[in-house]
C-alpha cells in the first residue's frame, strides 16, 4: 500500500502514542517554571540569518554546517531557528523588554538543524528554554541549574549528573587561546579534520571533539579554569557555594565548551549514560556580552535549553510515563431516535461534569462493535441506549472494569449516578 509522500528526514512525527509523555513533561514544566516566577514567550520560528550569524557566531558549526538557510520571495535570506536564544533576546529588543528591566523567560518549541540524524539527534527537535536577562551574580546561574534539577525530581528522573565549567570572559580567554593554538598546533599532526578547521577558527571547540581518537591529545590540553580573570574566579567560586550550600551535586569539568559562540563565564551540561552517544539532556550558560551584541545596552544574562526528545525519552525508558489519557464513560447509542437523544446526553453529562471524559461511539454499528469500541477505549462505564430505553426514558450503565452487573438508571438522574459510580471507582484504586 503507498505510504503517501514521505516526511523529511530527521523530522519526526509525534504520534498519539508519545504525545501523553510530551505533555506530561511540558505540565511539570510549566508549574515549575511559574513557581520560579519565569513568563512564557514565544517567538517566531524564522528570522533573519544575520540574527544568528551574529550571536551564534560565523564560525560555529551550527551557523558553518546545521542551519536550514533560503531566501524568501523578496531576496531577503531568512533562517530557521536552530535555538531559542537569539531569537527570544530578538524579541525583547525589539519589544522593548530589556530596556531598564530585568527579565525571568521561558519558551518551548522546535528548533531546526542540518544534522546527520540518529537516535537522539534529529533535523527537528524540540527544546525548552529558560533565559534570566539582567542579571549578573551567580545566584540567578543557581536559580536555573535549581530550576533544571528540581525538572528531573519532579519528572522521578535519576541519574542526571551536573558538569559545569566557567569561560570567563572574552578578554581572560585570549591569552588562552593562544596557549591553545600553540598546544593543538604543536600536535597537529594527530587532529582530525575537523579539528584541524576550528584550529583556525574556533580552537576551544576543539575540546568538544566527539571522537574518541582526539581524546588523548584533548585530555593533556590546557585548562581554560587556569586563565581565569579575577571577576570570573569570583563568579565561579560564588555559584559553587550557592551549588553546595543546597546540596546540589556537580562535577568540575574544565574542558567543558559550549557550541555557542556567545557563552562567558557559567557553562554547564546535564548529562546521562542513558541514551548512548547522545548524552547531554540540558545545557546551558551565560552570555554576558549578546544583548549588546546584537544592538541593545550591554546587559548580563543566563539561560538553558533542554532537548525535549531526549528527556521524553529517559521519562518513558524510565517507566515514568503517565500513558494515554482514557475516557471515563463511553456512550454507546442504538438506532436513530437514540444517537439524536445521546448525543444531547453527552453534552448534558460533560456540562454539569467539568472533567469527566465522555467518548460517544458516533457513526452507528452494531451492539456488539460498539462495546466491543467502549472496551478498546478503555473507558470505565459504558452507558447504552437503545430505543427500549429512549421510550423508557432510562438509560443502562454497564461497568466495564469491574464484575459489577449493569444498571438501569432514569436519564433524570444520569448525571449524580456517573458521579456516583466514578467517584466509588476512584476510592478503590
Ligand atoms: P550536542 O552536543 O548533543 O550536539 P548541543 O551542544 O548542540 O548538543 P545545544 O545547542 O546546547 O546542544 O542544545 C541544548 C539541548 O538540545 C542539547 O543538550 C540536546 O538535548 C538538545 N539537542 C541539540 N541538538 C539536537 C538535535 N539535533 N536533536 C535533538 N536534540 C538536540
Ligand atoms: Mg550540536
Amino acid at each position: 500500500m503507498s505510504k503517501g509522500i514521505p516526511p523529511i528526514r530527521g523530522m519526526n512525527d509525534i504520534l498519539p502514542a508519545q504525545t501523553a509523555t510530551w505533555q506530561q513533561v511540558e505540565a511539570v514544566a510549566r508549574d515549575l517554571f511559574a513557581a520560579y516566577g519565569y513568563q512564557e514567550i514565544r517567538v517566531p520560528l524564522l528570522e533573519r540569518t544575520e540574527l544568528f550569524k551574529r550571536s551564534i557566531g560565523e564560525l560555529s558549526d551550527i551557523v558553518m554546517k546545521e542551519m536550514y538557510t533560503f531566501e524568501d520571495r523578496n531576496g531577503e535570506s531568512l533562517t530557521l531557528r536552530p535555538e531559542g536564544t537569539a531569537g527570544i533576546v530578538r524579541a525583547g529588543l525589539s519589544n522593548g523588554l530589556l530596556y531598564n528591566q530585568r527579565q525571568r523567560l521561558w519558551c518551548a518549541g522546535a528548533m531546526f538543524r542540518y544534522e546527520r540524524p540518529q537516535k537522539g539527534r534529529y533535523r527537528q527537535f524540540h527544546q525548552l528554554d529558560a533565559e534570566a536577562l539582567g542579571f549578573a551574580g551567580p545566584d540567578v546561574d543557581a536559580e536555573l541549574i535549581f530550576l533544571s534539577a528540581r525538572l528531573w525530581r519532579e519528572l522521578g528522573l535519576k541519574g542526571l549528573k551536573l558538569k559545569i565549567n566557567s569561560l570567563g570572559t572574552p578578554e581572560s580567554r585570549q591569552l588562552y587561546r593562544k596557549k591553545l593554538v600553540k598546544y593543538f598546533s604543536a600536535h597537529a599532526e594527530t587532529l582530525d579534520d575537523d579539528s584541524k578547521r576550528r584550529l583556525a577558527a574556533n580552537p576551544m571547540r576543539i575540546l568538544d571533539s566527539k571522537n574518541p581518537k582526539m581524546s588523548g591529545i584533548i585530555a593533556d590540553a590546557p585548562l581554560v579554569t587556569d586563565f581565569l580573570d579575577k571577576e570570573s574566579e569570583k563568579h565561579f567560586a560564588g555559584l559553587r557555594r550557592y551549588l553546595d550550600e543546597a546540596g546540589c551535586e556537580y562535577q568540575l569539568e574544565p574542558r567543558l565548551v559550549r557550541g555557542l559562540d556567545y557563552y562567558t563565564r557559567t557553562v554547564f551540561e546535564w548529562v546521562t549514560d542513558q541514551l548512548g552517544a547522545q548524552d547531554a539532556v540540558c545545557s546551558g550558560g551565560r552570555y554576558d556580552g549578546l544583548v549588546e551584541q546584537l544592538g541593545g545596552k550591554s546587559m548580563p544574562a543566563v539561560g538553558w535549553a533542554l532537548g525535549m526528545e531526549r528527556l521524553v525519552a529517559l521519562v518513558e525508558q524510565a517507566g515514568l510515563a503517565s500513558g494515554q489519557a482514557t475516557p471515563d464513560v463511553f456512550f454507546a447509542m442504538l438506532g436513530e431516535d437514540a444517537e439524536f437523544k445521546g448525543m444531547s446526553l453527552a453534552e448534558m453529562l460533560r456540562n454539569n461534569l467539568g472533567g469527566v471524559a465522555v467518548e460517544c461511539n458516533a457513526g452507528g454499528g452494531s451492539f456488539k462493535n460498539q462495546l466491543k469500541r467502549a472496551d478498546q477505549s478503555g473507558a470505565k462505564l459504558a452507558l447504552i441506549l437503545g430505543a427500549e430505553e429512549c421510550a423508557a426514558g432510562t438509560i443502562a450503565i454497564k461497568p466495564l472494569r469491574t464484575e459489577e452487573p449493569q444498571q438501569s438508571c432514569e436519564q433524570g438522574k444520569l448525571v449524580d449516578r456517573v458521579r456516583q459510580l466514578l467517584a466509588a471507582d476512584e476510592t478503590d484504586v
